[in-house]
């Protein structure tokens, strides 16, 4: 099929690009971003977005910055940007690690950071990365500017706490000190396939006990986040193999797993154990 007919902008600036989001929302006009989500679901006629305002033109949209302890994603950073460490130490290693998860290469090369977070498919790695990290979201709209936390940002299937006239500009992530360990593990079918379950760890050893764990699990409930009962099986016990399971075992209790084709409620919860499991184990390794 092909899609119903629309209107196209092409906006220069930021600025100019919320005002169009500002006039045309209403009438379902939709940001065109690496469109790897959205124009398949135009060609279906699963959407029919009457209006599409491409932000691809918009140079300070590709900008990828670290300031004040914290990496700047823009709205146009693609996830191929990743496929080396964009920056130093763990975060890099750790975005480096998840990014060849994400689809396949041509997919990577025109799908961007921010177009998976506003999308918000429950089996996003990015988003599992940035619920589990705590990354801020700055949402730009003519009414202003205002950053979402993560905690806040994902409300539930592919549905954002972001305003129909808001522009996602940029996601910020926390770099990591030198002395975070992580590990990241996710099952699905065949390779570049979305994952029935994934999960995400970071922490810290300090003699000899777990410090600041973060675990967070995807791809089995609504949206991506935190499991703080993971985490509280792990801060201030020793990395050995009994507590790691413990922990696995309470983030699998503590899911409200989802149920579809690919996997049951059983199934799914039994996935979270193993890939949180695997996750920490890596990550302690
Ligand atoms: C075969 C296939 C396999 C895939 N596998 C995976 C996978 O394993 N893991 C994964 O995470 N993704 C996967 N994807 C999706 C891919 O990662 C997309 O790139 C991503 O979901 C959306 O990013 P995009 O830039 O392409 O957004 P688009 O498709 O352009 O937009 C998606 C939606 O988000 C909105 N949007 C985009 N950017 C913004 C913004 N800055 N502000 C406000 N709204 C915005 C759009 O209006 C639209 O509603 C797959 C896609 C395909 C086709």
């Amino acid at each position: 099929m092909k899609p119903a007919s629309f209107a196209y902008h092409a906006p220069a600036s930021i600025e100019e690009a919320v005002a169009l989001l500002g006039t045309f929302a209403a009438e379902d006009g939709r940001i065109l971003a690496g469109g790897q989500s959205l124009v398949p679901t135009m060609a279906f006629r699963l959407s029919k977005p009457a209006h599409l305002i491409d932000i691809n033109g918009i140079a300070a949209l590709e900008k990828l910055t670290v300031e004040n302890g914290s990496v700047s994603i823009g709205a146009c950073v693609r996830h191929a940007a990743f496929h080396r460490p964009a920056v130093a130490g763990p975060l890099g290693a750790l975005l480096t690690n998840v990014v060849r998860h994400i689809a396949h290469y041509p997919i990577r090369l025109r799908g961007t950071f921010c177009g998976s977070l506003a999308h918000a498919d429950p089996a996003s790695e990015w988003c599992l990365v940035a619920a589990t990290l705590g990354a801020e979201m700055t949402a730009v709209s003519t009414r202003g500017t205002h950053t979402i936390a993560a905690a806040d940002f994902f409300a539930g299937i592919m549905t954002t706490e972001l305003a129909e006239d808001e522009l996602l500009a940029a996601a910020r992530l926390p770099l990591l000190p030198s002395d975070v360990r992580f590990g990241f593990c996710e099952f699905s079918r065949r390779a570049g396939d979305y994952a029935i379950a994934m999960a995400l760890a970071t922490l810290r050893i300090a003699n000899g006990v777990i410090v600041e764990p973060r675990v967070g699990v995807g791809g089995a409930e609504a949206f991506a986040r935190r499991i703080p009962e993971a985490e509280a099986a792990l801060t201030g016990r020793p990395p050995e193999a009994a507590v790691l399971r413990a922990a696995a075992a309470a983030a699998a209790d503590a899911i409200e797993p989802l149920e579809d084709i690919q996997a049951d409620a059983a199934y799914r919860r039994d996935l979270v154990r193993a890939m949180t499991r695997r996750a920490l184990e890596q990550a302690c390794a």
